[in-house]
């Protein structure tokens, strides 16, 4: 059982406090309150202890302070994780959020990127020499824990997962000790982190691969929810044969107010998110398939990439209420088209939604064992959100998200993408990772045997 921080001695703090150059706060500081906040509103952890890291010193100071002092410890990214997962209850934070920098290679074409920046820091860096990193849909979430559980995006078709094309990770493990992992030092880890979460250590530098990518040509397109199991088996049968170039997410949703026109306004549809990446004089032939199923609303046009990355940020600003549930999925099959159509047209609330991202192209065409990321032959990583700004909705929302993933269930794949997982349990992580789990298992053995990183989606350590 571990120690409390309030219950550690004064002087003990006090001389932790003198070795680190960022912030040391406890629960009577004024920025307490602020820094205990994570986007997710539904959490409400109070840590003992948050430290502010500003360079790696702190990290190693506040690893081997958590655990010489025998401290829970979370570690802090971005902020985004569903359940929370950057926080915890009585121990201590360490918080990354103040490492942050982006040094762009154009020549090399590669991007380092500080262990706390957030993905919108890196895309406006990138643009402005005319190169991407894929990511995500949304610019608040954090390079550090969406790029450890995988990394799924509007460029996973073209360009594969982020892990895909992260190429170097320096890091300070369980022990205190500093090291750099690429594909020729410390393989093992290099293998564990491109999809094993932050069970292996405190990433405090990323190194991606980016790629040239100026503008794309995207943006929604909206049937009524009626038409759900027709414009799912279309899409079913379509996305994964069209060219790389071609992504898009299909999600049941509510239309919330602006920027859509009013007759939208609180209505349920079905929906796809376009991203094209390729030649813009074909934007035509390659949306005719789209626009021949007559969408009753199309807002899509040409713009700079960073442009779609932050699309979604209004709709979803920081400190709503959300309750998550995922899974992978091989098909969209008949009985499942009926299930999304069912609890679709019961959305609860305008900003829940439900959203299918395709595992095809550059994505699929890694091995489930090059990476922890075991699902690479299934067709979806699916995820339903409740989300409402009123904690009253809590259980409205709740209810919906986890009806809903009850009744899918039954046609998925088995596991879940860990990112969009809430704190489920260990059946559910072991399920994420399925054949590689013990192989997790045992380089967590070897790198951090006590399991001192264990606010995560955990890998428990298991000697070979
Ligand atoms: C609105 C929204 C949209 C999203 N969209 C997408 C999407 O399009 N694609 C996608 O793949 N995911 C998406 N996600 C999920 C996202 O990938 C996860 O929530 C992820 O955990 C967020 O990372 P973070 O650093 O912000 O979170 P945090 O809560 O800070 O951390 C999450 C986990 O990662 C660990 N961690 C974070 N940084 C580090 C680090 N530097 N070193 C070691 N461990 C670290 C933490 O300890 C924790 O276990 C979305 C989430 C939200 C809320």
């Amino acid at each position: 059982m571990e120690h409390l921080v309030k219950n550690l001695d004064e002087n003990v703090l006090k001389d932790f406090s003198s070795k680190i150059r960022g912030e040391v706060v406890l629960p009577e500081n004024a920025s307490y309150n602020k820094l205990r906040k994570v986007y997710n509103a539904m959490i409400d952890k109070h840590p003992g202890l948050i430290v502010k890291c500003l360079d790696v010193a702190d990290v190693i100071y506040s690893v081997n302070f958590g655990r010489e002092n025998n401290l829970l410890v979370a570690v802090k990214g971005g902020g985004h994780n569903g359940g929370g997962l950057g926080l915890c209850d009585d121990g201590m934070v360490i918080d990354l959020s103040g490492i942050k920098y982006v040094k762009v290679d154009p020549a090399g074409k590669t991007v380092r990127v500080g262990g706390g920046n957030i993905w919108g820091e890196v895309d406006h860096a990138t643009h402005a020499f005319g190169l991407a990193v894929p990511a995500g849909i949304i610019s608040t979430t954090g390079v550090g824990g969406l790029t450890l559980g995988g990394g799924v995006g509007y460029l996973s078709r073209k360009f594969g997962l982020t892990i895909d094309n992260l190429l170097e990770a320096d890091m300070v493990l369980a022990d205190g000790s500093f090291v750099t992992v690429n594909k020729n030092n410390y393989p093992d880890l290099f293998w564990a982190i491109r999809g094993g979460g932050g069970n292996f250590g405190i990433i405090t530098s990323f190194k991606f691969q980016a790629h040239e990518l100026k503008t794309v040509f995207g943006g929604p397109t909206l049937w009524p929810i009626e038409k759900t199991e027709e414009i799912m088996k279309w899409f079913d049968s379509f996305i994964h044969h069209a060219p790389d170039d071609l992504n898009g997410f299909i999600a049941t949703l509510i239309v919330p107010g602006p920027p859509f026109p009013e007759h939208l306004h609180n209505k349920k549809f079905c929906g796809i998110v376009w991203c094209y990446t390729g030649d813009m004089k074909k934007v035509d032939e390659v949306f005719q398939p789209v626009r021949d199923l007559k969408p009753v609303f199309e807002h899509m046009g040409e713009m700079p990439y960073p442009s779609i990355q932050t699309l979604f940020d209004g709709l979803y600003p920081p400190g709503l209420q959300w309750y998550w549930r995922a899974d992978f999925f091989n098909e969209i099959s008949p009985e499942a088209r009926a299930e999304h159509l069912k609890f679709g047209s019961k959305i609860p609330t305008p900003f829940s939604a439900m959203h299918m991202y395709p595992i095809s192209g550059a994505a699929e065409r890694v091995g489930n064992d090059e990476t922890p990321w075991a699902y690479r032959d299934a067709k979806y990583a699916g995820v339903i959100v409740g989300v409402d700004p009123d904690p009253a909705n809590a259980e409205k929302i709740t209810n919906w998200c986890k009806d809903y993933w009850e009744a899918l269930h039954p046609y998925s794949a088995g596991g879940a993408y860990s990112n969009f997982m809430m704190d489920e349990g260990q059946d559910r992580v072991k399920a994420s990772y399925k054949d590689n789990y013990d192989r997790l298992a045992e380089i967590k053995h070897i790198y951090d045997p006590d399991n001192f990183f264990r606010v995560n989606q955990n890998i428990k350590p298991k000697k070979k």
